[in-house]
């Protein structure tokens, strides 16, 4: 006997019941994002593995052991599944010049792919919207950015998320307070864990976000690289606060967020809950104005965000918000000789004015049929019974209230639902 096939383990079917959640989701985020002036953006969910190793950075969580990435036997090429967005869309933007004559505000959604250890809220395959802001400079787009997280909550019904906010200076200052970094690690050299001692050379900023306890207390004197800032960084940093207080968008400083992709600098930013357990961020992102030239396109400032549709819907789901529902209007119950013609035209009838009705298929008797309508969730049932159909009428029977059942024209009934209180 052959074993039953199954999903990849860390992929998930999205079922019925929770796809209605995620249609929910979809439908507010794209609302929002249209509110914003954001345009969509498609990239394939394929692309070559030195885009990402170029984009992300070599010593990174996800390029050192997070891609699915194979040799493609018959081009010779290397590839990989996308682990994220922006290097894929900023390759675009680069490949389509996006950016020659204006900047451009754009969104993106879809599968991500990362193999790690799958855990409530982490998954092999999961699902970002990616929101990218390319060609603005200033401060008051990183701005926008975050105080439209904000009101996305809100349209979202998710309350409690805290933002994490830190500047990360430029290049420059950066290799200025790596090298203080690196000699205070070196004094601590015992405290650090494996990961830690291996990083320091390659990517000391990135001990920083350590989740190992031990670590982060050896770290409580490390020098801060606020105080490596120069003029200019400061500025930019200083009127993103002003903006976020004006907003009344509240954040909490800290120093120690760096991001896990190499490709950011000044801003930086992420969105937490408390209520997932260490999967607690929904939403991260900052600056990257490197990012262009480092992928061979003309400098361009950019900065964007990428948020996790799956902690974020389960978020939707335990906030107390009742269950998005897509229940039709209408349930046509239909028995007796040529009733079956009769039902098939006035489902079309009712659907081609706008109203959302299942037809009865499958058979049965009139009482299994009136269960199916009552569990379908519709809110009137439309019987046609050989009565009905000689007489051109249909019974309609509420569902969800205590009101008697009448009968009414087939040609009326798309307006006497619509207009029904
Ligand atoms: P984490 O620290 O949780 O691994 P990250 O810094 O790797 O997150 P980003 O690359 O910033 O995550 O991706 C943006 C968002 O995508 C995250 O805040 C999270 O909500 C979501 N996300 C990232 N990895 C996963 C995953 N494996 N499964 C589900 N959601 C994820
Ligand atoms: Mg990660």
């Amino acid at each position: 006997m052959s074993q039953s096939l199954q999903a990849i383990r860390g992929m998930n079917d999205i079922l019925p019941t929770d796809s209605v959640w995620w249609l929910s989701f979809e439908q507010t985020v794209q609302r929002w994002l249209k509110r914003y002036g954001y345009q969509n953006i498609r990239m394939p969910l394929v692309e070559q593995t030195a885009l990402f190793r170029r984009a992300i950075g070599e010593v990174t969580d996800i390029v050192e052991k997070e891609m699915y990435s194979w040799k493609d036997e018959l081009n010779q090429e290397e590839l990989t599944l996308r682990p994220e967005g922006t290097a894929s869309c900023v390759r675009a933007a680069i490949e389509h010049s996006l950016t020659y004559e204006a900047p451009r505000r754009l969104w993106y959604a879809g599968p991500m792919y990362r193999h790690e250890r799958p855990q409530k809220g982490r998954y092999r395959q999961f699902h970002q919207y990616g929101v990218e802001s390319l060609g603005f400079a200033g401060p008051e787009m990183d701005a926008e950015l975050i105080i439209m997280c904000a009101s996305l909550w809100k349209d979202l019904g998710i309350s409690g998320l805290r933002l994490e906010l830190n500047t990360i200076g430029a290049s420059e200052e950066r290799a200025r307070y790596r090298q203080a970094l690196i000699t205070y690690l070196e004094q601590h050299i015992d405290a650090l864990d494996a990961d830690a001692k291996r990083r320091m050379y390659t990517n000391p900023l990135r001990v920083l976000d350590s989740k190992n306890p031990q670590v982060q207390q050896a770290l409580s004197a490390a020098p801060v690289l606020m105080d490596f800032l120069g003029e200019a960084s400061l500025a930019h940093f200083a009127t993103l606060k002003e903006l976020l207080n004006a907003a009344g968008v509240a954040f909490h400083l800290n120093p120690r967020l760096v991001r896990g992709l190499d490709y950011y600098n000044l801003t930086v930013f992420e969105w937490v809950s408390d209520a997932l357990g260490a999967q607690g961020t929904v939403c991260g992102g900052g600056r990257y104005d490197g990012l262009f030239a480092q992928l061979g396109g003309k400098p361009t400032p950019a900065a964007g965000f990428a948020m996790g549709c799956e902690r974020l819907i389960t978020l939707m789901q335990e906030s107390g918000q009742s269950m998005p529902t897509q229940a039709a209007s209408a349930y046509i119950v239909w028995l007796g000789e040529g009733t079956g013609v009769q039902a098939m035209l006035l489902a079309e009838q009712l659907r081609a004015a706008g109203l959302d009705v299942i037809q009865h298929a499958g058979g049965g008797s009139f009482k299994s049929q009136m269960k199916k309508a009552d569990a379908s969730g519709a809110r009137f049932a439309l019987i046609i019974g050989e009565d009905e159909l000689k007489a051109a009428e249909v019974t309609i029977k509420p569902l969800r209230e205590a009101a008697p059942q009448q009968r009414c024209a087939q040609a009326e009934v798309a307006h006497w639902i619509q207009h029904a209180g």
